[in-house]
């Protein structure tokens, strides 16, 4: 319930929450109160939560961001919506997003931008920029997201808050909509790293639904939140303390090793030699899947369909016109473009072998290191509006956390520090695969 009065008192202003459901959060709460009474609660059962609009959740809207799929009420839950259920927790809301998880300010979204909480004049970031602003506003304690190429570890840097993407495969994308899959992944953000774990507890496990699903033993991510950091070797890539990092957010950075290096890690320097080719192995890699994924988009299945067409061909033309906005439509071209006869061994394929290269400069570093620090966003939050009209200089903005999703490794932001401008600088960790407990314990140290 105080939640819910947060909500109604601050949500207007931040726009973080696009679809609220009285009813049945406290239906849901009452079930929760009985669980426990009765005994058989959970470690979450009872905690309310948000979800990003992106998870199908069984009788909510799932808008997706998007005018598209705005009449759409969900029959099915995600796997991850499932398995919060089954925990017992509260769902309070679900997420403002940029329309199919595609931006990096959440000024794509089809209901309009989220404000920053810590400055209303920035962005939250994005995509998950609805859900870093509820949980950075404590609208709601926990929220879940997706990192396509930053979506989780960017606006949790921007709201100063916790949020972890974890190795590719850990959580199920069984009912996530999906943009591109090969590196679409979901992961919670909340305050500390402490109730990241908690909820990766909870969200993590095999479902036999995603053909990509790992199968492994259920961790308990909590385990090393409290293991000393003497012996840890911390890596820091030569290529993210160049060019292009604003000299705030490098102090930031460089205080938090210095921070690591007092508790007894050991710096050494290493070298991801094809971080600037991130980039456009990214814009050409996920517009790819995505020009496939958003085909089932038709005005036929599900979703958004235009009033007046004098055929079935019009009618796709029309629904897609009208249902989706600029940004996915650029993106559907690029990828339809780069995926054509005569283009694709120039730029699907050549892609793809950078791809390969940016996974292997990893393996390379992690011989010498057991995590990689450096910042998540060349500056703090920009102010809504500045980046909107140029695609390009948003794009350049993902430089440090694409490679992460391109390579499938696990990368988390935790607060750091701030900006001159008094704005929250998040500090990135990324792990090898499947070092998320590690990783925790690291971003533990901060709290
Ligand atoms: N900013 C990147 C993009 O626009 C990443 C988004 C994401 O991780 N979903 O594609």
């Amino acid at each position: 319930t105080a939640y819910l009065a947060r909500i109604d008192a601050l949500n207007p202003a931040l726009n973080a929450l696009v679809t609220l459901d009285r009813e049945r959060t406290l239906a849901a709460a009452a079930a929760a109160d009985a669980r426990r009474a009765a005994g058989d609660a959970h470690a979450l059962t009872g905690v309310p939560l948000v979800h990003k609009d992106i998870f199908c959740q069984q009788g909510w809207k799932t808008g997706c961001g998007s005018k598209m799929l705005d009449n759409f009420v969900s029959p099915y839950s995600a796997h991850v919506v499932e398995r919060c259920d089954a925990a017992g927790m509260v769902t309070l809301g679900r997420a403002n997003m940029d329309e199919f998880a595609m931006g990096s300010s959440n000024e794509n979204s089809f209901h309009g931008a989220v404000k920053n909480p810590w400055d209303t004049a920035a962005i939250p970031g994005g995509s998950s920029g609805g859900s870093a602003a509820a949980v950075a506003a404590r609208l709601a304690p926990v929220a879940t997201g997706t990192d396509t190429g930053g979506s989780i570890r960017q606006p949790a840097s921007h709201c100063g808050i916790t949020g972890i993407k974890p190795t590719y495969g850990v959580v199920s994308r069984f009912g996530m909509v999906a943009y591109a899959s090969s590196l679409d992944q979901g992961g919670p953000l909340a305050q500390t790293a402490e109730d990241c774990a908690l909820m990766l507890n909870v969200m993590a496990g095999f479902d036999k639904r995603d053909s990509t699903s790992v199968e492994r033993a259920a961790e308990d991510y909590t385990r090393e939140l409290d293991k000393p950091l003497a012996g840890l070797k911390v890596g820091l890539p030569r290529e993210y303390f160049a060019e292009g990092l604003a000299p705030d957010v490098a102090r930031v950075i460089e205080g938090a090793v210095a921070e690591l290096k007092a508790q007894g890690a050991e710096v050494v320097e290493v070298s991801l030699p094809n971080t600037q080719l991130s980039i456009p192995a990214y814009y050409v890699i996920a517009p790819a899947e995505a020009s496939a994924n958003l085909s089932r988009f038709d005005g036929v299945r599900y979703g958004y369909r235009a009033p007046e067409y004098k055929d079935l061909v019009e009618m796709y033309e029309k629904t897609r016109a009208q249902g989706f906005g600029e940004e996915v439509k650029r993106r559907i071209m690029v990828g339809t473009y780069v995926l054509s006869h005569g283009y694709y061994d120039a730029y699907y394929l050549k892609a793809q072998k950078i791809r390969r290269l940016i996974a292997n400069d990893f393996k390379a570093a992690f011989e010498r290191c057991d995590v990689i620090l450096g910042p998540v966003a060349p500056t703090a939050a920009f102010n809504i509006g500045e980046k909107s009209g140029d695609p390009v200089q948003m794009y350049l903005s993902d430089i440090y956390t694409l490679s992460v999703n391109l390579a499938g490794l696990p990368g988390m932001s935790v607060p750091a520090g701030f900006a001159d401008n008094g704005r929250p600088i998040g500090l990135q960790i990324i792990g090898n695969y499947f070092s998320e407990a590690k990783m925790l314990n690291v971003a533990h140290r901060f709290q």
